[in-house]
């Protein structure tokens, strides 16, 4: 039987109980800690793997990694890197050994992160860092140059080009870092 609003007599009886019910929903939530954060003030930290913009990598002594080989290049399943190689000379070197990147660019609208590239590169020049804010307005910004990329050095006296009066750096091997050649450590000169 209903009344004139067309409630039953269980409904009238239970409407409190019901009310109740989804308020202490409301009230447990109300002290749990919130899931949400506030970005941008607040970031959450990536996780160790997580794959985000890439940083071209320079070594201890200013010289940059990257020997403009295009492997990365080569690797990439996107065609998203654009590499031109540069001649060093031992009154302008950049990295050690013949080449450097004179060019290197990326196409962020092109990437998929999957980090070939940094597998591909053999002086573990390019790698991806954990900067995830690439959010740009203008068309062409999606194109992250050479100097957009490539890490500062580490002080100003060591920034690229350097002055190589004595060749050091023009016929050493690139090796793994701590890997010693019978050159002596091509990095420490
Ligand atoms: S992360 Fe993958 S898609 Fe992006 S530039 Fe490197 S190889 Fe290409
Ligand atoms: S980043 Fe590595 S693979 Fe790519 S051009 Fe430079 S040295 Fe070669």
């Amino acid at each position: 039987m209903r009344d004139d609003r067309g409630y039953t007599l269980k409904e009238m009886v239970t409407w409190p109980a019901r009310i109740a019910e989804g308020l202490s929903v409301t009230l447990r939530h109300l002290f749990r800690r919130p899931v949400t954060v506030q970005y941008p003030e607040v970031k959450r930290p990536p996780k160790a793997r997580f794959r985000g913009r890439h940083h071209l990598r320079r070594y201890e002594n200013g010289l940059e990694r990257c020997i403009g080989c295009a492997l990365c290049a080569a690797a990439c399943p996107a065609d998203a890197i654009f590499v031109e190689a540069g001649e060093n000379t031992n009154e302008a070197r950049y990295s050690p050994g013949e080449r450097y990147a004179r060019v290197y660019e990326i196409n962020m609208l092109r990437c998929i992160f999957c980090g070939y590239c940094e597998d591909a590169c053999p002086t573990n020049a390019i790698v991806l860092g954990h900067d995830y804010e690439l959010a740009f307005y203008e068309r062409g910004e999606n194109i992250y140059t050479k100097a957009m990329l490539l890490d500062p050095p580490p002080s100003p006296e060591l920034a690229t080009p350097q002055a190589d009066p004595e060749g050091r750096f023009a016929h050493r091997a690139i090796l793994p870092e701590g890997l010693i050649t019978r050159f002596g450590d091509p990095m420490k000169g």
